[in-house]
């Protein structure tokens, strides 16, 4: 792996960085950065930006509609977006479905959907955990029973992330109860509009709701809307969140949050000077630091080899990890820059309409918010807990 920028990279780097400042509108980049919560439209309007540029698929081949970059051009892609203050591209459809749709789906799956996912016409939802069913996935309840051409749907989905925004959710669902669990899970496409669908937000730590329950009720679904095998499902759910878990990596996130930490801290003062000049928080951002570039470098190292063919593997739970456990001590680093003022937290300051005033400023208060939101980044995907039991299980034998 060639670990040097080449000319025509820097000129890339340019391109991307200038053509964010002129496209990304100004009140968008500004909530972004001040922390505030975004709306849908908000991200619908940047996917739909950059799709009109060409750049709506940045980790897709070109035969199915993306850019074809290599590993180099999507991080610094990735990197100047979120510098530039632009919301994530969703990964819902973009790097969890798409994917598997590339590999298992049929042509007919491919032709419909994909065009849709980059430009955003469909907002997909990952239709996985069950109240029964987190880390031991494979015990998933939520039953589809064949019915000739159609496949009815009973069950329940929860801590379904933007579902109250999503008009396509894919499902893992039991086909077959008997025989080894794993052995009778089937990966199925369901359209949210269809009749016995109900979603209920989840109100989480921040204030936030981005979270739901989906509740499915007899929900009938063409047997066309299956991926691969029935009953083949498992396979594909493996696979996905291999692609999950690499996008857990943050790498974007984690280089905009430590560019803020450190805007923040220096102008936040402590005992008279800037906080980022007192030895032992600037000491606790360096080693941050540090660790942010050795996370960098082992994502293009697992980016390159899948490039070249190699199946992402174990190492993507080992990405997942790293990048959360970064992302969260980022998250307390800013809630320390906003000091006392992060205590009295308001979750409703951060609604785009909100007028009121807050103790310290909307920022510090946004800063306590970041902090709780990010408590999540080491569940979701898969526990890192679970994850270490894997990385032990196939690394370390
Ligand atoms: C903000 C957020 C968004 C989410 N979005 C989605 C989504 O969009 N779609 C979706 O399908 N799911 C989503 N999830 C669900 C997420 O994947 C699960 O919460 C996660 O897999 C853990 O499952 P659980 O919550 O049932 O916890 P459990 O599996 O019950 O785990 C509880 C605790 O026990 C520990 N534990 C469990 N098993 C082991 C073990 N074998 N060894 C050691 N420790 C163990 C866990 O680490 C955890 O600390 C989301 C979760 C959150 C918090």
């Amino acid at each position: 792996m060639e670990l040097a920028e080449s000319s025509e990279d820097l000129a890339f780097r340019d391109e991307v960085r200038a053509f964010v400042a002129a496209s990304l509108p100004a009140a968008l980049r500004d909530r972004v950065l001040g922390f505030r919560r975004l709306e849908r439209e908000d991200y619908v309007a940047w996917q739909r930006i950059l799709h009109a540029r060409g750049w709506g698929a940045p980790g897709w081949p070109r035969e199915h509609g993306g850019t074809g970059w290599s590993a180099r051009r999507r991080a610094i892609f990735e990197e100047e977006c979120f510098e530039g203050g632009a919301p994530r591209q969703m990964p819902f459809g973009l790097s969890m479905v798409a994917p598997v749709l590339m590999k298992f789906g049929s042509t007919a799956q491919r032709a419909r959907f994909l065009p849709r996912i980059v430009s955003n016409e469909d907002w997909w939802c990952q239709g996985y955990s069950e109240p029964g069913a987190g880390s031991d996935l494979a015990s998933l309840k939520t039953r589809a029973e064949r019915r000739g051409d159609v496949l009815v749907v009973t069950g329940q989905k929860t801590w379904t992330s933007f579902a109250h925004w999503a008009n396509w959710i894919f499902c893992l669902v039991r086909t077959r109860p008997e025989g080894k669990p794993q052995t009778g899970i089937s990966f199925l496409l369901i359209d949210m509009s269809s009749r016995g669908v109900r979603v209920k937000p989840i109100r989480t730590l921040d204030g936030g709701a981005d979270v739901n329950e989906v509740f499915l009720d007899e929900v009938v679904v063409p047997a066309a809307n299956l991926v691969g095998e029935e009953h083949g499902g498992w396979t594909i759910a493996k696979y996905l969140l291999g692609h999950e878990r690499t996008n857990i990596a943050g790498i974007g996130m984690c280089k905009r949050l430590l560019k803020r930490l450190k805007d923040i801290a220096r102008n936040e003062l402590e005992g008279g000077r800037p906080l980022l000049a007192e030895p032992l928080f600037r000491r606790r951002v360096s080693q941050l630091e540090i660790e942010l570039l050795s996370h960098e470098w082992s994502l293009m190292r697992l980016i390159s080899l899948e490039q070249a063919g190699k199946p992402v593997g174990t190492e993507a739970s080992i990405l997942k990890v790293r990048g959360s456990e970064i992302q969260q001590e980022l998250g307390r680093l800013l809630m320390e820059c906003a000091g006392p003022y992060a205590l009295p937290y308001l979750p409703e300051a951060l609604d785009p309409l909100f007028s009121g005033e807050t103790a310290g400023g909307a920022l510090r208060n946004a800063l306590a918010a970041q902090y709780l939101d990010l408590r999540k980044v080491s569940i979701y995907g898969g526990t890192n807990e679970v994850q270490k039991n894997i990385i032990a299980r196939s690394v370390l034998r």
